[in-house]
């Protein structure tokens, strides 16, 4: 009989898992809190495949996983269409860029310095072109919302069922193994759980007298209104990374996880936007739209959280800032790891025992 896994949140880390462990022939429910597959930080987020940040060689490791494993879903995902546009790099400089660009050369990713020619050739709108730049051309992006919406009706189709409006308000747990949740509706009963809720993972956990260390820092974005093609590709730029999206706005933080919102978030957005239409030849004629600010599930130590909740049998937790890049990589391993088929070297130091206290 088919092993019945419950998925709690459908953000791109709950979207992934369940199509990886339906694909693998588990029986899955997804239970989402809100009316529809989204997520909370999913659709606030830049929304940046790459391996260029975050260097330490085990979480770069884990992080080319994540980027093939994305294009293994442009394939095997209907509709997906990941846009494989690259990132060009300047917000590092002159021997700091260059050594950032060997380490990662060493680890194997595929980056190389171009000059001011070249850089022009590609990007021909800047209108301050620097002397060098990183072009890592095998990066790309999603559009967050799109990604879960493809990954979720895959998901469907290979027999998952996403149940929205189900807001799960605490685990079942008996003899040191989680039996399975209480919802509004009641109790659903599992042979596993999974906890894809983002932040909602704290709470989750505080039911089991179980203390998770996560920050959640905001981050705002600003989002122009739609433009004809002014970029080719992702731009990390001094204070400021900016990507067109696939309906053609300017979506812009100071760094990819968004700038501070500070006390006037109206403020920080046009100036932002400023920012971009200084930049960007053509964009002086495009407005800003609107802003939105996202808070990142971030674990303490700043890298991933995903693998079995020791003391609790039958329960996996999966939470992680840079989601996006890494819902790929975390889905499958974990898929494999929760279908007996073991755990993954590449996740092992990534377990989530070190962030775990039970309470006081
Ligand atoms: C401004 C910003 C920029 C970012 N930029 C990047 C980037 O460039 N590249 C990158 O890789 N990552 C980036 N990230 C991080 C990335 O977006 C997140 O790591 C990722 O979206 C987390 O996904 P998730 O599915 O874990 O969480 P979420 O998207 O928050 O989804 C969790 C879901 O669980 C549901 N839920 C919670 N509790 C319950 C409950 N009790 N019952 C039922 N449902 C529940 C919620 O409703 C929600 O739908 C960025 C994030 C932000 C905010």
């Amino acid at each position: 009989m088919a092993q019945r896994v419950i998925i709690i949140g459908a953000g791109i880390i709950g979207a992934s898992l369940a199509w990886h462990l339906a694909s693998a022939g588990a029986e899955v429910i997804v239970l989402e809190h809100e009316a529809a597959p989204r997520g909370i930080a999913t659709p606030a987020s830049w929304a940046w495949i790459n391996a260029s940040w975050g260097n330490d060689p085990a979480y770069a490791r884990l992080r080319f996983a994540a980027m093939a494993g994305w294009r293994r879903l442009d394939r095997d995902v209907p509709g997906l269409h990941v846009n494989w546009c690259g990132g060009l790099l300047w917000d590092l400089q002159g021997a700091e860029l260059e050594t950032f660009v060997r380490e990662r050369q060493g680890q194997g990713y595929d980056i190389r310095l171009l000059g001011r020619d070249e850089i022009m050739a590609r990007e021909p709108n800047l209108v301050a072109v620097p002397d060098a730049a990183a072009l890592a051309a095998g990066e790309g992006c999603v559009e967050p919302q799109h990604a879960v919406d493809c990954l979720v009706a895959a998901a469907r189709a290979a027999g998952a069922d996403i149940a929205c409006n189900s807001d799960v308000k605490w685990l079942e747990a008996a003899h040191g193994r989680v039996t399975g949740v209480m919802t509004s509706d009641g109790v659903l009963s599992a042979d596993h759980v999974v906890i894809a809720a983002g932040a909602g993972a704290v709470k989750l956990l505080g039911g089991l007298g179980l203390t998770l260390a996560l920050d959640q820092p905001p981050g705002l974005l600003s989002h122009s209104e739609p433009a004809p093609e002014l970029l080719k590709g992702l731009i990390m730029a001094p204070e400021l990374h900016v990507r067109q999206t696939a309906e053609g706005r300017l979506v812009a933080g100071t760094d990819f996880g968004g700038t501070d919102p500070g006390s006037n978030p109206e403020q920080a957005a046009a100036e932002l936007h400023a920012k971009v239409q200084a930049l960007i030849r053509g964009a002086e004629r495009i407005p800003l739209s609107h802003f939105t600010v996202g808070y990142r599930p971030t674990p303490r130590d700043g890298v991933s959280c995903a693998g079995a909740v020791p003391g609790f049998a039958g329960l996996t937790l999966a939470v992680t800032h840079s989601g996006i890049t890494l819902a790929p990589a975390i889905g499958d391993m974990l898929a494999r790891e929760i279908t007996g088929r073991g755990r993954d070297p590449l996740l092992a130091p990534y377990a989530p025992d070190r962030l775990l206290t039970a309470k006081s």
